[in-house]
This record gives C-alpha cells, sequence and structure tokens, in this order.
C-alpha cells in the first residue's frame, strides 16, 4: 500500500518534531525550510572569523548535516532553546528517540543545580535550581532569601510578598479558571507591575517572561507564564526533580544535527532553501504549497505538475553533470526544470516543448517571470516530433510515466487534481520514456546527456531499454527515498 504524505511547512523544533512523529507512524514526510539551516529559532548561531567567507547563509551550512561543508566556528554561538524546564515531557520523549553517539540525544541533557542571573551594573542574582543537597546550595537558597526580604535584589519586601500572594493565587486557581480568566490578563497587568518599583519590574514582570520564554511581559499570558513558573518553583522544592536541564555542547552539535540525520535516516525528505510562498485551495482545502526554490517561485496551475522534491534532484542532477549550453527540456509543463537551468547558468539557452498549449503559457510565465524568455523558446510538440536542432548538450525530462494500472492507486492529491497528460502515458507507462531513449541521440551533440525522471519501479526496466550501442548509462540516481529515479545516460560518441 502507498504510503500516505504530509507536506510539513518549516522545519524548526515544531516541524522537525512533527515530522519525527509522522514518519514513526508510517506516514511519508516532506518538510520545506526557508532557510539553508534546520532548526529554526533552536539553531546555533556560530560566531566566525570577521571577514572570513562564512556569511550568515554558508555559516548556517556549518551545522546542517550530511553533504555540507564543516566550516568552524570560533564560539558556540546561540540564540534559543537551551534551557530544558524540569517539567517538559514531549519535547524529552522526542529526544529519547534520537540517536547520538551510541546514546540518544536526551542523554545530552544535565540537571542544573543553580541559576545564575547576570544583571547590568548591578551583582549577580544566584537561586537554587532543586532542593539544596549541598552545603554550597544550602548557601545559595539562604542569601537568595535574604536578598528578597532585604531589598538587596532591588525589589522591596513588602512588593516581594505581594508577589508571592499573586503566585499563590494561581497555584490555587483551578484549570477553569486559568483557562477562561489568566488567559485573558497579561502578566504584566496580573502581577500589578505598572504601579511598582523599577526593581520589582525588572526582576518579577520583565525579566521573567523574557528569561522564561523570550516572551514581552504586557502580552504574555498569565495562564501561560504562571502555569510554567509555578511548575519550575515545585519542581525546585520537590526533590530529586530540578528545575531546570542544561544541553552539554552547542545546540545544533548535540540536538539539531543528530536529529536532522536521524530524519534523513528515517526517510524524511527535509528541503532546505525551500520558501513557502503560498497555499493554493480548493472547496475550502489545501490543494498544494507554492514553493520557492533556488530562490525562484514558480507558478502552478491545474495544466501543469505541482514541482516535485524529485523534479529539484533532477535540476541537481543536471547542472552536476552537465556544463551545456544548449538546454532542450522535453514535457516542460511548468517548465521549472528549463527555467532553473537557464537562471543557474547565465550562458545557457534552451528549448523547451510540450503538447499542450496551456502548459505552455504557463512555461512562458514563469520563463518570463525570472528573466529567461530571451534564451527560451516554447514550442507545441509531441516530444521532439517539431523539434528542428540536434545540437543539444542536454535534454532534461520529466515525462509522463504512470502507467496505466498504476493510476487508480495514485495518491487521491496527485490523481484527481493534476493533469491527466502529465501523468500517463497509458499502458506500461514507458512509451515517452522509450522514445527519448529511440531518439534522444539524434538530437544531442557527441558526449551530450539525457537525464529523465523515472517511475519508482521503472528503473530495472529503463536499464533493459537503454541501448549500449546509443548511450552510456552513466547512473539511476536515488530519490530521498533511496528509490531509483533519475537516469542519467550519456549518447556514445
Ligand atoms: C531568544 C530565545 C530564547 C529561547 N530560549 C528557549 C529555551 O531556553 N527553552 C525553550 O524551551 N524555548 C526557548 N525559546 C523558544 C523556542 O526557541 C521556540 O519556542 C521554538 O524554537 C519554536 O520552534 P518552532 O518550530 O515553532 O518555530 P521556529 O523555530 O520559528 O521555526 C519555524 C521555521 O519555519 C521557517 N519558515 C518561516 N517562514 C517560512 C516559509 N515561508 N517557508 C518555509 N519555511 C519558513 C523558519 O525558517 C523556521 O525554521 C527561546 C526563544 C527565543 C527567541
Amino acid at each position: 500500500m502507498r504510503q500516505k504524505k504530509v507536506i510539513v511547512l518549516g522545519g524548526g523544533v515544531a516541524g522537525m518534531s512533527a515530522a519525527q512523529e509522522l514518519a514513526e507512524r508510517g506516514f511519508a514526510v516532506e518538510v520545506y525550510e526557508l532557510r539553508p539551516i534546520p532548526g529554526g529559532k533552536a539553531r546555533s548561531l556560530p560566531a566566525f572569523e570577521p571577514g572570513s567567507a562564512a556569511h550568515p547563509a554558508v555559516a548556517g551550512r556549518a551545522f546542517a548535516g550530511p553533504g555540507r561543508r564543516l566550516l568552524r566556528p570560533l564560539l558556540p554561538g546561540e540564540h534559543g532553546f537551551r534551557f530544558f524546564p524540569g517539567f517538559y515531557r514531549h519535547i524529552i520523549d522526542t529526544m529519547a528517540r534520537i540517536p547520538h553517539r551510541g546514546r540518544t540525544v536526551a542523554d545530552n541533557l544535565v540537571d542544573t543545580t543553580q541559576v545564575h542571573i547576570a544583571r547590568f551594573g548591578k551583582r549577580p542574582v544566584y537561586y537554587p535550581a532543586r532542593f539544596p543537597q549541598t552545603p554550597t546550595e544550602v548557601m545559595t537558597a539562604i542569601h537568595f532569601v535574604i536578598g528578597l526580604l532585604t531589598a538587596e535584589l532591588d525589589v522591596p519586601a513588602h512588593e516581594t510578598a505581594y508577589f508571592v500572594e499573586k503566585m499563590f493565587q494561581i497555584l490555587t486557581s483551578c484549570d477553569q479558571r486559568r483557562l477562561d480568566e489568566y488567559e485573558q490578563v497579561g502578566w504584566y497587568e496580573f502581577v500589578d507591575a505598572g504601579t511598582r518599583s523599577a526593581g520589582y519590574r525588572d526582576f518579577f514582570a520583565n525579566g521573567f517572561t523574557r528569561s522564561l520564554v523570550a516572551a514581552k511581559a504586557q502580552r504574555a499570558s498569565t495562564r501561560t507564564i504562571g502555569n510554567i513558573f509555578i511548575q519550575m518553583v515545585l519542581s525546585a522544592i520537590t526533590p530529586p526533580k530540578t528545575a531546570d536541564r542544561l544541553l552539554n555542547g552547542p545546540t545544533s552539535d548535540v540536538w539539531i544535527s543528530p536529529w536532522f540525520e536521524h530524519l534523513a535516516q528515517q526517510g524524511v525528505a527535509y528541503h532546505q532553501d525551500a520558501q513557502v510562498v503560498g497555499l493554493e485551495f480548493k472547496h475550502g482545502r489545501i490543494r498544494a504549497a507554492r514553493i520557492a526554490r533556488y530562490g525562484r517561485e514558480f507558478r502552478v496551475t491545474p495544466d501543469v505538475l505541482i514541482p516535485r522534491p524529485e523534479t529539484e534532484l533532477l535540476v541537481e542532477a543536471a547542472l552536476e553533470v552537465s556544463n551545456g549550453e544548449f538546454i532542450c527540456d522535453v514535457g516542460t509543463g511548468s517548465g521549472c526544470i528549463a527555467v532553473t537551468l537557464l537562471c543557474q547558468r547565465m550562458d545557457a539557452r534552451g528549448v523547451a516543448v510540450d503538447v499542450s498549449d496551456a502548459a505552455l503559457r504557463v512555461a512562458a510565465e514563469n520563463a518570463s517571470r525570472h528573466g529567461v524568455s530571451e534564451r527560451i523558446d516554447f514550442q507545441i510538440s509531441d516530444c521532439f516530433a517539431a523539434v528542428n536542432s540536434a545540437a543539444f548538450d542536454l535534454i532534461v525530462s520529466n515525462p509522463p510515466y504512470v502507467s496505466a494500472s498504476a493510476l487508480p492507486g495514485l495518491q487521491r492529491e496527485v490523481r484527481d487534481h493534476e493533469p491527466l497528460v502529465a501523468l500517463s502515458p497509458g499502458s506500461d507507462g514507458l512509451s515517452v520514456i522509450r522514445r527519448l531513449l529511440q531518439d534522444g541521440p539524434t538530437y544531442l551533440k557527441p558526449n551530450g546527456h539525457l537525464i529523465m525522471e523515472i517511475g519508482f519501479d521503472q528503473g530495472e526496466r529503463v536499464q533493459e531499454l537503454t541501448n549500449p550501442e546509443l548511450w552510456r548509462l552513466v547512473e539511476i540516481r536515488p530519490d530521498l527515498q533511496s528509490i531509483p529515479r533519475i537516469v542519467v545516460v550519456q549518447r556514445v560518441s
């Protein structure tokens, strides 16, 4: 049975968690992430040598996982997600299933014993993160309480007492009151920060919300901040719990990168540099997401196939294998292959053909959008029928290849929404592929390449169809699920 597919938009902690949980439950998962690095806000932001080639976008790749060049940062800079309160459950559970150096990334969390708050121009504040277990921790706790009672923390004792009362109010409130009442009130207002001292505002209003969840005191709901605060206090005073845990290395090294690799092993296709630029709806349901790749957005309509990840692999293969300047795209559809290749190769020009006039109009629109109209000719043509050049360096094609018998089993969103002519040529699905292999050499220069996408079960058949007198089979590249999908053949000279 075909796997159901889920597309996850955004590859931060939420997106990666969803991807892992879904992959473990048997879904095929694709993640589209804007940046060239996984992890979103949680990722490390290392400091690189000033003036080095490590542009922020490139620097991101230092931690981007397999196949990415590793740049050594000067300092393992961090942005967010360093502390994991003792009451966290779900993220820890997910981390406990990510292998790392013979253990799991959850084993990279270490309990904290005390919290240290640095302050501008003032002595730092220390307080225990767990019920004191050593003489030093007992002293820390005593000093903290004395600091609160003597206004050494710049908060008058009566205001500290007021704050404690407010916390007691939350602690003794039922869930319904928290939801109905506290959800509607900002933390700043709830703790009555506006009428109190600057020290009170700094410490109990702004300081808490910023350090706990990087939130603004005025906007953060009392329910959220109150629940977090109460849970942290309860963890700190209940042995052997601790209020907080920390990662024992840079976040990307000990969490995000192992996670990214684990997702790849689970078959998750995580696309970096992929910006979701819009969603398309039909009958109130999301029909497609519009993704910009290589910094370029392609408009897609029902007349053309939505560009899929395999197509992106085809473009990558074409850019790697051939540096040819004259390109033919057979069955161009939205034009995304030809247009991307011309955008990547400023000296290239091409011919793009399709049997569908409507598809060619979309392709021409996309060529114009990306400024390559001058370098590409669009022609109505059934395969090579109307092509009159025999000097291409490269032929690319994402031909219709679904067999008639496989059509009913396609995912509904593909079968019911994609144009049939672009999906299937009927019968065994190989008729266009046969024509490309038979006629391709006539239109290619000696040593020119043909690169085409094939169906998930067509690898062996295509190898048999590849006449060694005409072609050298360079490779059949696997897709992100290790299925042979991108055929690269070279014309025998
Ligand atoms: C300074 C700071 C410190 C923090 N410290 C902690 C902490 O110690 N402990 C803790 O538990 N939490 C902490 N947090 C909160 C925590 O980091 C976030 O809750 C968490 O990382 C959010 O993950 P997310 O996946 O929901 O969002 P994000 O990390 O924002 O991920 C969203 C992703 O979507 C991508 N994206 C956006 N637009 C598009 C688009 N159009 N197309 C494709 N992709 C797109 C983004 O590039 C990003 O990777 C902190 C937050 C900050 C800001």
